[in-house]
């Protein structure tokens, strides 16, 4: 069988052993119904009460400041519908995001907005960060919400997002950040950044998937998602997933206690990967700020003034050849659309297009690294041969 090679960690992890280990203990065993009241839910209350105080201590956050979700998708549309809606009570109607956002940040706004809220939406410089002088010129008496990324799943950059909260604190707006890429990767601390409200996702940091967790401050005006059930304090109804959160948590753990040493391998991977494809390749495009970025993206487009290249080859070419990478765009009808992170950038639509992201994690090796690469200038001179730049 062909050797697969995995780099495709901003996608989804790995889930570790030991969390498959804390998973499997409680699905086996403790299975009552963590609102129950007699024993069998007492024991699940127990487990799932710790999961949120393991999760609630990696992010320097109070224990009922911890809502678990079903991920970072439903963690975001929480944030951003229920800060909006908070908002409309008094009387304000704006919404500051901007436009390097995930989807599951922007397609809500696109919903508030088609509710009647107004969107501004900022732009972001050619590495993909904002300008926190721009979140400050934006904000007016009606902002309900700002959501702005702490790091980007697309190509890594870090945005200053404890100034832009400094900024927003300042103007008594409440501000979410998706931090979804960020955790496991960087030190993420509520108080440190100032946020008021963030995501996270348990499966980006070799947790399950499914699961994730809001993190809202006390007092921060907020309207509940999930209507039914009182669980989770009434933010979020529904029977608590015991064992999905205490997969989480044991993520959250380890994560906490390995953030340097995976830091240090992963960025030294990315250092020697992208020493390898800048001395292969003329013509390569750096997408992203080269060091206040994410230690495990490297994201790289074949700049189409130079080397005019099918992007969707490149990716289908790299599958063929074992390796799993993603390109910078969306898939949609079978053909790959320009990322609106790389056009946001200011990217041209067909370099955009002809895009890699690498990511790295835990379990990549430097031979690995080396055969990606290898594999890269393989499927590259393939592609240009057969013309089908488009
Ligand atoms: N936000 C960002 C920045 C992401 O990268 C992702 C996942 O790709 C999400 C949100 C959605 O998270 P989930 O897959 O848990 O719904």
């Amino acid at each position: 069988m062909m050797n697969r090679i995995y780099l495709d960690y901003s996608a989804t992890t790995p889930p570790d052993p030991q969390v498959i280990e804390a998973m499997v203990a409680v699905f086996g065993s403790s299975y009552g119904n963590a609102s129950s009241v007699h024993s069998f839910g007492r024991e699940a209350r127990a487990i799932h009460e710790q999961s949120r105080d393991r999760v609630a201590h990696w992010i320097g956050a109070r224990s009922d400041e911890v809502f678990f979700t079903s991920g970072g998708t439903e963690a975001d549309n929480h944030a951003v519908k229920g800060l909006a809606l908070a908002g409309a009570r008094i009387g304000k109607n704006e919404i500051i995001t901007s436009a390097a956002e995930h989807h599951a940040v922007l397609h809500p706004v696109e919903s508030l907005r088609k509710a009647g809220f107004d969107v501004k939406l900022l732009s972001v410089d050619k590495f993909g960060q904002l300008d926190p002088d721009e979140v400050k010129k934006a904000i007016s008496s009606k902002t309900a919400v700002i959501s702005l990324m702490l790091a980007n799943n697309e190509v890594g950059s870090i945005n200053k997002i404890d100034e832009i909260a400094a900024i927003a604190r300042e103007a008594s707006v409440p501000i979410h950040s998706d931090t979804v890429q960020a955790m496991g990767k960087i030190k993420v601390d509520v108080d440190t950044l100032g946020l008021d409200v963030l995501s996270i996702s348990a499966h980006k940091f070799y947790g399950p998937k499914g699961t994730g967790a809001i993190y809202i401050r006390k007092g921060t005006r907020i309207e509940p998602f999930m209507e039914g059930g009182s669980q989770e304090s009434n933010r979020r109804a529904g029977t608590e997933n015991v064992p999905l959160a205490a997969g989480f948590a044991k993520a959250a753990e380890l994560a906490e206690s390995r953030l340097d040493e995976d830091h240090e391998k992963i960025l030294g991977l990315r250092k020697k990967l992208m020493a390898r494809l800048t001395s292969e390749f003329t013509g390569l495009l750096l997408n992203g700020h080269e060091t206040e970025c994410l230690p495990h993206i490297l994201s790289v487009s074949f700049d189409s003034s130079v080397t005019p290249l099918d992007g969707d080859a490149i990716i289908m070419g790299l599958d063929l050849e074992g390796i799993a990478v993603t390109s910078g765009s969306a898939c949609t009808s079978g053909s790959l659309q320009a990322s609106h992170v790389l056009l946001a950038m200011g990217r041209d639509e067909r370099t955009a297009r002809a895009t890699v992201r690498f990511s790295i994690g835990r379990l990549t090796t430097e031979q690995e690294i080396n055969f990606a690469a290898d594999a890269l200038k393989r499927v590259v001179e393939r592609v240009a041969k057969a013309g089908t730049g488009r």
